[in-house]
Parts: structure tokens; sequence; C-alpha cells
């Protein structure tokens, strides 16, 4: 009833000459794949990467995006500016930004509202740290993340949504939470879904897990029922590791 998505997320890596030979490498391994393929890139990569994935079965995102159209917002670059130039997918509120460049829940609020008024669909990041896990308050934190980053967001507009649990402890550091913990979450999240809006938008709405996923670990953590893909980071620079996770999927 859902479809998968494997989206990676570049990061900070990559020139547009390498993010050009990146893409050309991860093409013909995922031709053939039977899920959603996304590819998340710095901003100056858009355009090398827009023209390599044109004709293919990758879509193309972007990391981030800010809530206004225009103006005088030094640095930041617009929803509008994302979709004019062919972007279909924009990553919002990944820990990272909430860590290290102030990112709050009401900001991604506003950063998702704009991403689907430019018509583009959203890759909706929450997740707990190991603090808050150890405070057995996971579930709760996730529950409201996602409220609050869908507030305003009507049942029609949730097919441009999908949501990632990203688990901060979990990104990067090589430790994955176990598949049941993964699915736990994933299903609070669609419960939540379920309750703020109905059963149907939630048995819908595609729920990744991303931190540290790679094809060692891919196949359990996709077959559980909740987890309906990956967003993928250290192994999505990989051609070979990000085939590996797609063809799982
Ligand atoms: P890693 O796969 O490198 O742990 O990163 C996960 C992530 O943050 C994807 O957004």
């Amino acid at each position: 009833i859902r479809k998968a998505v494997i989206a990676g997320n570049w990061k900070m890596n990559k020139t547009p000459a390498e993010a050009k030979v990146l893409l050309e490498g991860i093409k013909p391994l995922v031709k053939d794949a039977g899920c959603g393929v996304v590819c998340c890139v710095p901003y100056v990569d858009l355009p090398v990467v827009l023209e390599a994935a044109k004709g293919t079965n990758i879509g193309v995102g972007a990391e981030n995006c800010h809530w206004e159209k225009s103006g005088a917002y030094t640095g930041e670059v617009s929803a509008e500016m994302l979709a004019s130039m062919g972007v279909q997918y924009v990553i919002i509120g990944h820990s990272e930004r909430r860590q290290y460049f102030g990112e709050t829940d009401e900001t991604v609020n506003k950063r998702v509202r704009a991403a689907l008024d430019a018509g583009l669909t959203v890759i909706l990041c929450v997740g707990e740290s190991l603090q808050q896990r150890e405070q057995g308050i996971t579930g709760e934190l996730v529950a409201m993340q996602t409220k609050i980053a869908l507030g305003g967001v009507s049942k029609e507009e949730l097919s441009r949504i999908i949501i990632a649990y990203e688990p901060i402890w979990a990104i990067g550091t090589g430790k994955t939470a176990t598949s049941e913990q993964a699915n736990e979450v994933c299903k609070t999240i669609r419960d939540t879904v379920a309750a703020v809006y109905d059963k149907s938008a939630a048995d819908a709405l595609t729920i990744q897990y991303g931190g540290s996923m790679k094809p060692a670990n891919a196949a359990e953590l996709l077959a559980q029922p909740d987890v309906d893909g990956g967003l993928i980071g250290g192994a999505s620079l990989k051609p070979e590791d990000f085939a590996a996770i797609v063809k799982a999927a």
C-alpha cells in the first residue's frame, strides 16, 4: 500500500565535479530499482546532479530550504528557488540542522509549509538523542516533533511528506538501532499520524529509518512492517553500498 523510498543524504560532501562522478556511478546500479531512489545533495551540486539524473529513475533533493519566498535572508535558499530548478525533494529538520544551526520544531514547521507550497516533497526528519532515549521519552518526543512539524499540513498534502526516523545516537556512529527499536518508533510515528489525520493517511505514509544504515543491516531493518525505506548518510557516498541498500528495499 505504500512506497519504499531509499534516499541518500550527501550532507556537506562532494564538489560539483565530484558530484557528477558519484551520480554517474550510482545511475547504472539502481536503474532497475523496485523502490523510489532519491539523492539529496548540497545546493551547489544541484545543477550537475539534476542534469545527470535527467531521464533516470533517480529523484533529486536539497538538504534544507528557507521558509520565505525571497528577501533579506543572507545565505538562505528558498523552496521556490529549488522548485524552479526542477528539484523535487527537500530534507527538512535533519538533526544536524537542529543541533548545530538552531533549528527548532517551529522553524521546521515553517520550512515544511514553504516546501509544500512550492510543490516539493518533504523528507521530514525526527529523532531522539541518547540522553532522551535513556530518559525513556523517545516515543513522546518523536510524536511531538511529528505533530508540530505537520502543523497546518492537510491530509492531501501528506502524500508529499516522507518522515525519516533518525535516532541521533545512530547517525554516523556505526551504531544502528536494532530493527525492533527502529520499527517501534516508526510505528509510534504512524500512530501519531493516524491520530491527527486518520488511519488511511497513516497507512499510506512512507516512513524511513536513518542512522548507520548499510548493506549489512539494511535488509533486516527494511523487513520491519513500519520501516518503508532509509535515509542514508555515509553509505550513500559509495555507489555499490547505496545500490545494495536499494536492492534490499
Ligand atoms: P549515516 O548513514 O552516515 O549514519 O547518516 C544518517 C543520516 O543522518 C542521514 O540523514
